[in-house]
């Protein structure tokens, strides 16, 4: 049997020949990746795990494998108006909702195995005296512009009106729902007072105007800078919807940003004629990646400095696109401004994700939560892991959808990964009490599949690299292919019973694609790889039996003859239909929820007399037939027993009944309406129906079965 040189073998030598430019750049000493604050106004849902929270982890992890210095950092944004106005709502006072949805956040990230080096929360000590460090250190230098305006007031609520105060049209897509700092339909971030028709979401008044001093972010004194470092400098290494979106910023023109708010929830501006005034949301949040970096360091005997003033040190913003504006032109501007702080290397934003073809959506209660998840599918973290990779929404939008979710567990996490390792722990227990066999010679298959292993680190990485994570994924689910493939070709279970050596060589060789999985797929499915690696009696403290992720490609033999595994346990179990529909059908209950709260009930009629209603003459009658009217979608033709008569009717329901399931069905007649032809067909009467949340219709069935022909009255 010849076995050629697997075709993605020779497509990732490819690669890698065009990818060693990049690789000639310096090597960065330390990493400092930050993953975007996540606000406590709600819980986090698989939107920002998409979009942030699993890749970035995917990135530090697989940084950490190949033992370099990483600080990965996040923390919870707790200031900004929405926090108050949700506090309003819910009756209770700011620091109960940060601190109610903080908790939740913090854990939910815990048991999801994102593995932040650090995670803080703006309110602390340490952030509040970094950011007005920050700001009184900007102030000094000259970098504000002091500016008496005027605002929008809200003079019911005695408040100045800015960011999520305010909701008016956006004047760059007419979208009508636009909060007062961002769009939330096309992400341009503006002023309040740019709003076409602004109107108080306090008290729903249209604002008045009202002179108020702040202090501003001349963002047109630092554009040459953003044009030369990002147009200029990173035109080929930031992604395309990144680079685009901070191109037609600047070849807008960029403004004076206020960076201060009138509002009592927030870190106190630090100068002594701003009383009653806080930083912008987004002037203090960024700075909550350096004070959370801070306390880490202090933590565990670290210099912080190291990890945002060093040149040799590689800094990289995970984000949602909503987010590009202000870690691409506004925190850097204020880091340029400041001083002696190193620039992000790249700020590789994803799209959105979408669930069931709708827009996600917090308020709308649109949402896969995480925390709701990690109580319906227990152990199952990297099955939602892998699907948010595998469908990431690296260059455009993409829709989650359950259906989506058990394919990619059943027909791959199951069917491909863990029926591999399933397949050569159970055989390798069952002829060689679980000890790794000694191999004999090997066949040109058997070379060709220990060289191609030592290849997957390399092509894995590079995806990694390059914020490719979907494709890594996929390269990773390559070698579990392989696995598989190798072990359906070889069929040793065939062997054994006429080759006992040959079979040893071939368990030999498939345990070693199982100890190369159990390490590179660690980034991704962190669980699975815990659990294999328990499996195969890989010890990550013990040197002997360490494996990092070099050693995958520098190791010929990555589990030794005579090593002892373990018994088999099972990575996957399949997921059912029916848990898969009831997730869908929780959707559904939100989705009508939703319409239900939207629905505007008509109006009331005409007010008529007594005998208007008497001459209405409204039976009960059991339906005997129905079939549908040809050429027709809506239409059944109905056979009815009215009591005086059994009559044809012509009804408008056929896309809500199948005729079969109507007969005996009661049903409430309008019989003296005059008789018309519907589609050549004379109806005598009309069925009484209601409309349905789902959008269909329902009949008017008496309560209990009565005699045909009793009147409704
Ligand atoms: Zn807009």
């Amino acid at each position: 049997m010849v076995f050629k040189t697997p075709f993605f073998v020779l497509l990732h030598f490819k690669i890698s020949l065009k990818t060693n430019k990049d690789n000639s750049m310096n090597t960065p000493k330390r990493y400092t990746i930050t993953a975007a604050l996540p606000y406590t106004n709600g819980p986090i849902h698989i939107g920002h795990l998409a979009g942030v929270y699993v890749p970035a982890d995917i990135y530090a992890r697989y940084l950490r494998l190949k033992g370099k210095d990483v600080a990965y950092i996040s923390g919870s944004d707790e200031h900004g108006v929405a926090i108050p106005m949700r506090a309003k709502k819910e009756g209770v006072s700011p620091q109960v909702v940060i601190d109610k949805y903080h908790g939740i956040i913090k854990q939910s990230f815990i048991d999801f195995g994102i593995s932040f080096d650090n995670y803080s929360r703006t309110s602390s000590k340490i952030h509040h005296e970094t950011a007005s460090e920050f700001f009184t250190k900007m102030y000094n230098d000259g970098e504000f512009i002091e500016e008496v305006s005027a605002q929008l007031y809200d003079a019911e609520a005695n408040q100045f009106l800015a960011d999520r105060f305010v909701v008016g049209t956006c004047p760059k897509c007419s979208f009508e729902e636009s909060y007062g700092d961002q769009c939330e339909n096309c992400g341009t971030s503006h002023n309040a007072t740019d709003l076409i028709n602004p109107k108080s979401a306090i008290t729903g008044n249209v604002p008045t105007v009202k002179e108020t001093k702040h202090w501003f972010l001349p963002l047109d004194k630092h554009e040459d800078f953003l044009s030369e470092w990002i147009l200029e400098g990173h035109k080929k290494d930031w992604k395309p919807n990144v680079y685009g979106q901070v191109k037609s910023w600047i070849d807008d023109g960029l403004r004076p940003r206020a960076v201060t708010r009138d509002l009592d929830w927030g870190i106190p501006v630090p100068l002594k004629d701003a009383e009653g005034k806080v930083l912008y949301v987004w002037f203090d949040a960024p700075i909550g990646y350096i004070s959370s970096t801070k306390e880490w360091a202090a933590r565990e005997g670290k210099n912080w400095e190291d990890y945002w003033k060093k040149d040799d040190t590689k800094l990289v913003h995970f984000i949602g696109k909503d987010n590009i504006v202000f870690h691409c032109i506004i925190f850097p501007s204020m880091l340029k401004a400041h001083g002696n702080y190193i620039l992000p290397d790249n700020v590789p934003a994803n799209e959105f994700l979408n669930l069931e073809g709708n827009k996600l959506s917090t308020s709308k209660n649109w949402a896969v939560w995480l925390h709701e998840y990690l109580e319906e599918f227990p152990n199952q973290q990297d099955v939602l892991r892998y699907t948010l990779t595998a469908n990431a929404p690296e260059n455009k939008d993409n829709d989650f959808t359950w259906k989506d979710f058990q394919a990619k567990n059943n027909n791959e996490l199951v069917a491909i990964f863990g029926n591999f390792i399933n397949r050569v722990v159970v055989l390798t227990n069952k002829y060689y009490q679980g000890i790794v066999p000694n191999p004999n010679d090997f066949t040109e298959v058997d070379e060709d599949v220990l060289t191609a292993i030592k290849e997957f680190p390399n092509v894995i990485g590079k995806s990694i690299e390059r914020y490719r994570f979907r494709e890594a994924s996929q390269e990773l689910m390559s070698l579990a292919r392989l696995g598989n493939k190798y072990l359906a070709d070889e069929e040793p279970w065939k062997v054994i019973k006429v080759d006992e050596e040959r079979v040893k060589t071939i368990m030999f060789v498939a345990l070693q694609i199982s100890a190369a999985l159990a390490v590179l797929s660690e980034p991704f499915l962190p669980f699975t790889s815990d659990k294999l690696k328990g499996i195969l009696n890989i010890i990550q403290s013990d040197s002997e039996t360490s494996l990092s992720w070099e050693n995958v490609t520098e190791k010929n033999i990555l589990l030794p003859a005579n090593h002892q595994i373990n018994k088999a346990e099972l990575l996957f179990s399949k997921i059912e239909d029916k848990t898969i529909e009831a997730q869908v059908e929780k959707l559904q209950a939100t989705k009508i929820a939703n319409e239900q709260e939207n629905k505007v009930v008509a109006p009331q009629k005409e007010t008529i007399e007594f005998d208007d209603f008497t001459k209405l003459d409204i039976r009960i009658g059991t339906i005997l037939e129905a079939e549908k009217v040809a050429k027709t979608k809506k239409l059944l033709k109905i056979k009815v027993d009215v009591g005086i008569d059994i009559r044809t009717i012509v009804s408008g329901i056929a896309e809500s009944f199948s005729p079969k399931d109507l007969i005996g069905q009661q049903v409430s007649v309008l019989v003296n309406l005059a008789p018309r032809k519907i589609r050549g067909v004379e109806s005598n009467g009309m069925i009484l129906m209601t409309d349905t949340p789902d959008g269909k219709l329902a009949f008017m069935e008496p309560e209990k079965a009565v005699k045909n022909g009793q009147e409704v009255s």
